[in-house]
């Protein structure tokens, strides 16, 4: 048998622009992508329609291109493929794989956490099936079930499903269908076969593998790599105010991404230009050498 194609993506949502810690993200999967001689695609998260904006997926493409990183391809949008998501809702209705849940946030203030900090289900309405009125998320039934992985970065993984995570939305109440299942969804119709992405989404990955086989989809292989948090340990986000990569300086901001991916570039580097540097990164890109623990970014110059 012949090994699936390489094909990566980078995922971001819209909400902001790109900063270092979306970088790092970025990064990793384009030259992940690069030295497997591979295809690299970027897809818009866009669908939490409240959360994200056009003029943001605009700038994130104008800093890939201006960090060096091109994708191949067009860039499909979360925001356009609800009737994929719904087909897939469908299909996992037929199979009585999800339930419909009218608990409330506030009822479900009490409920047990995971060592994420997620609300774990308590199973309420999977339990006393009520009538379906008003509005009302649909929920994946969580089976007792552990979920094996192997990560190329952390190693073999596993989660136990209905004990650390429970039952979990895959579309929400306000209509909007739930980033796992969008997911799952458009990197198999988009033929991806290599994640790269950031460490918080490591607990996530279980989830989507237990949705790729209620689909019948292929489970793409996976590395995580590490968040870049700010002084305070604090990830870097829009929430924690982490500053839009900058225009003008671009080699030194690179630099600091490849040393927080354990590619510090080599001293007889130190006058290269951006493009020197992303190509001494490809040629030497060894996914083992990430380090598997957060980076403190530095700070501003
Ligand atoms: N859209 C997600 C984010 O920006 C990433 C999704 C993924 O890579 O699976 O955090």
């Amino acid at each position: 048998m012949t090994p699936a194609p390489y094909i990566g993506r980078f995922a971001p949502s819209p909400t902001g622009p790109l900063h270092l810690g979306s970088l790092v993200a970025a990064l990793a999967s384009w030259l992940d992508a690069r030295a497997m001689g591979g295809r690299w695609l970027v897809r818009m998260e866009d669908l939490d329609r409240p959360r994200c904006d056009q003029a943001s997926a605009d700038t994130i493409l104008r800093q890939l291109e201006a960090y060096g990183l091109v994708w191949d391809g067009g860039v499909l949008c979360q925001s356009q493929r609800d009737d994929a998501y719904a087909a897939a809702l469908d299909a996992m209705r037929g199979q009585g794989a999800v339930f419909a849940c009218s608990c409330t946030r506030s009822q479900l203030a009490q409920a047990p956490r995971n060592a994420e900090g997620e609300t774990v289900y308590p199973g309420t309405c999977r339990l006393h099936v009520l009538p379906r009125v008003g509005v009302h998320s649909w929920r994946v039934r969580a089976q007792e079930v552990s979920v094996h992985f192997v990560d190329r970065i952390h190693g073999a993984l596993q989660q136990d499903l209905a004990a650390e995570v429970g039952d979990f939305v895959v579309r929400r109440a306000d209509g909007l269908f739930a980033y796992q299942l969008a997911v799952v969804v458009d990197d198999a119709f988009q033929g991806v076969t290599y994640i790269v992405r950031g460490a918080d989404l490591l607990w996530n990955t279980p989830r989507q593998i237990y949705l790729q086989r209620l689909l019948g989809l292929p489970t793409p292989v996976y590395a995580h790599v590490p968040l870049v948090t700010n002084a305070a340990g604090q990830k870097l986000s829009k929430q924690t105010l982490a500053p839009a990569l900058p225009e003008r300086g671009r080699r030194a901001v690179l630099a600091q991404a490849l040393a927080a991916l354990g590619h510090p570039p080599p001293a007889d580097l130190v006058g290269a230009g951006a493009d020197e540097l992303l190509a001494w990164a490809a040629a030497h890109w060894r996914v083992e050498a990430v380090p598997l623990h957060p980076v403190i970014a530095n700070p501003a110059p």
